[in-house]
């Protein structure tokens, strides 16, 4: 893992990460919302304050901040606009990881240095139109010609995919042996034969750009094949179970802010001659919504230093990304309706919360599939004999 920063140190990052969302971020909520766009100026300054570098080494030039770092620096970055927060937490997580985890030493020289900067953004690409939960419905190929990969086919719904410069990509490399014929490819985007296709018009992560990837005998250098050729899709699935107590402590942080928004507009606004926080259900839906965030609190940044410690966490980080994710849909519903009709116009961001919310348990595995693997291994923990 390298040498970590100290826990003042990621303190103090933690406040120059809620000044930079507050003062910076915020104020552009409603801009980038209506543009679908985030100014290129507001990723720069991020980069200034290191956040496209919360998964790199220090020796690659990123924070070495561990996962516990990672996570309490993300919980801040969730609490602002989730377009931004995705577009930082892609970047960081299956943006990043796989070149971290499997990348051999002149990859990891040649990438981790200028993405830790901002130079280049990150992005994963394993989606298709036939393999969204299944991978095995991969399409992409990839066939060696002398001393390149030509790949051919159409990645969807990509993450950054209209801002990234650098994509992991998986593709069949040997059909006949299924999953363990995926291989994946460090892709760079002026590579001949990439283009990026269609932008999706989505319902909510609003700036966020989500695109798909077309790869027309594109040509990789062999020396850009990441981790062991046919160890793609294991990998893939190491870089999204890693991925996901980041994704968790966004949401964490989306919930915290919707919290203190809900609390907040609940003394001011007065009913019946009074503030609806003198009304019990209400303190009751706050409530609710305060154990939820203290129980997901408690079970991130638990799994965060199980990953540091190396312990085996596919189940927790299963468990962490559906709870995240639920606690998250059901506190942005409560706090819309604490806002009454408020809470459903676009003027009031608690209405952007919500629609954002929707996708946390979409993707980077569906609750269904976070559930299925859970099970998987319960089974393994309790056998009949
Ligand atoms: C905004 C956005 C950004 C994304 N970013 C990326 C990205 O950066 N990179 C990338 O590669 N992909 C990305 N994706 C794709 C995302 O990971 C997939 O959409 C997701 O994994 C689900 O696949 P699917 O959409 O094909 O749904 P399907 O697999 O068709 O599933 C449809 C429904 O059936 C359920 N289902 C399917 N199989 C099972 C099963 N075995 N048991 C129980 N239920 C099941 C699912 O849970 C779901 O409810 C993104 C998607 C969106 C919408």
């Amino acid at each position: 893992m390298g040498e970590l920063i100290s826990q003042e140190e990621i303190y103090l990052i933690r406040q120059a990460v809620r000044n930079f969302i507050t003062k910076e971020v915020e104020p552009l909520a409603a801009q980038m919302e209506e543009e679908d766009h985030i100014p290129r100026q507001l990723l720069d300054k991020a980069a200034e304050i290191g956040l496209f570098g919360l998964s790199s080494p220090q020796e690659y030039g990123g924070l070495g901040a561990g996962m516990l770092g990672k996570v309490l620096i993300s919980e801040e970055i969730g609490r602002g606009p989730n377009c931004f927060a995705t577009t930082i937490g892609c970047h960081n997580g299956i943006g990043s990881v796989g070149i971290v985890e499997f990348g051999n030493e002149e990859q990891k020289q040649r990438y981790l240095p200028k993405m830790a900067v901002g130079k280049l953004i990150g992005a994963f690409a394993l989606t298709e139109a036939s393999a969204g939960s299944d991978p095995s419905g991969l399409k992409t190929t990839a066939v060696l010609k002398g001393d390149k990969y030509i790949l051919n086919g159409t990645k969807l719904f990509v993450t950054n995919g209209g801002i990234a410069d650098v994509f992991t990509v998986m593709a069949v490399t040997d059909k006949s042996k299924g999953s363990k014929g995926i291989t994946s490819f460090i892709v760079e985007k002026n590579f001949p034969g990439f283009s990026i296709g269609k932008l999706e018009k989505k319902m909510g992560l609003h700036g966020n750009t989500t695109t798909e990837l077309i790869f027309e005998d594109c040509e990789v250098p062999v020396e850009n094949v990441l981790g062991e050729p046919g160890q793609g899709y294991i990998n893939a699935l190491k870089v999204l179970a890693n991925g996901r107590a980041g994704l968790a402590a966004r949401n964490l942080g989306s919930s915290q802010k919707l919290l203190e928004i809900s609390t907040k507009y609940a003394q001011q606004r007065v009913q019946f001659g009074k503030p609806i926080f003198d009304q019990q259900i209400i303190q009751h839906y706050l409530a609710n919504m305060a154990i939820e965030i203290e129980a997901l609190r408690s079970l991130t940044y638990d799994v965060a230093c199980k990953v540091d410690r190396g312990e085996n966490v596919i189940k927790e980080s299963s468990i962490v990304k559906v709870f995240g994710s639920e606690v998250y849909g059901r506190v942005a519903d409560l706090a819309v309706q604490i806002h009454g009709g408020m809470g459903y116009m676009r003027e009031c961001e608690v209405e952007r919360y919500y629609r954002d919310a929707r996708i946390m348990r979409i993707y980077e595995g569906t609750s269904e599939i976070q559930r299925n693997i859970i099970a998987a291994q319960l089974k393994k923990e309790f056998p009949l004999k």
